[in-house]
């Protein structure tokens, strides 16, 4: 893949944003072709104010992303994303309003209107990343979440333990979900769930000790060949400097999937996360 790189105008950008674009430039000199989908993207409302849409979007693809799959506190950010670029976003509908929800969203029974009235109005291809754990997984709010999801033959993003993950599968066995940070679960557990759970998918986000110097951990490596199609790359863009890590990101990820076999290069980099999205999407009426 070519990489043209169309000259930015810096003169009206502030000093901290302009060697942030200055740092993209470069980066994105050196980012390799090899196309990535990133799970693990939000654009909340702290962020947008930071960066506009047109800019979120340059930075999406001077990281070399083939897709990215956005969630944001509240929904308008990943909206507003969509609609610059429909192409590269693929929208997942968040059940929080505003930063500092996750804690409380889950007791919050408007919670669910709010959640009909999107997904009746809007293309998503799942639901999340919601933070629930244990217990908490079967409360009334979670519980609608779930039925949603099979309504609309979505996925759910979990950001939760493995107990959470086994009470939404015993609500809904044909549930698909995507482990958030695979549950910061040790390798053990996430053998054990991807070995109970087909349906269940997880990103690598923030689980940096997979991976160093450019090679994987034997532990990681041993789960990548035992589920060649259970794991996606993720970032999490959870506050707005996050943001600035999107593209060193995409090239650190880049570094360790090089040293995989193809296959199972092409699978985390990309092909896992487009076979769930286009599983989610298909079924949609749009
Ligand atoms: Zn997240």
């Amino acid at each position: 893949m070519g990489r043209f790189m169309k000259p930015l105008t810096l003169s009206r950008l502030s000093t901290p944003l302009l060697s942030f674009f200055l740092l993209m430039q470069t980066q994105s000199l050196i980012a390799e072709s090899l196309p990535i989908i990133d799970t693990h993207i939000h654009y909340s409302h702290d962020t947008w104010d930071m960066l506009p849409p047109e800019k979120a979007v340059q930075v999406l693809k001077d990281a070399g992303l083939k897709k990215a799959f956005v969630s944001s506190s509240s929904d308008k950010g990943t909206q507003l994303l969509y609609q610059a670029a429909p192409d590269l976003i693929v929208p997942v509908l968040r059940p929080y309003r505003k930063r500092g929800e996750l804690s409380t969203w889950f007791k919050d029974e408007t919670v669910i209107d709010l959640l009909e009235q999107k997904l009746a109005q809007n293309t998503y291809a799942g639901i999340g990343e919601f933070h629930i754990f244990g217990d908490d997984a079967n409360l009334p709010v979670m519980r609608a979440l779930v039925r949603l999801a099979a309504q609309y033959k979505i996925f759910l993003h979990a950001h939760s333990d493995a107990e959470a993950v086994r009470n939404l599968f015993a609500q809904d066995p044909n549930a698909r979900i995507l482990w958030a940070h695979s549950g910061f679960e040790r390798p053990e557990v996430i053998d054990e769930m991807l070995a109970s759970y087909p349906n269940l998918s997880t990103d690598l986000a923030f689980r940096y000790e997979h991976a160093s110097n450019g090679t994987v951990e034997q532990d990681w490596l041993n789960l990548f060949n035992k589920y060649p199609l259970r794991f996606m790359i993720g970032t999490d863009t959870y506050a707005p400097e996050r943001w600035y890590y999107v593209i060193d990101h995409a090239d650190w990820s880049r570094d360790w999937l090089n040293s995989l076999p193809e296959t199972l290069r092409t699978n985390i980099a990309y092909k896992n996360a487009h076979a769930l999205a286009s599983w989610a999407l298909k079924n949609k009426d749009y």
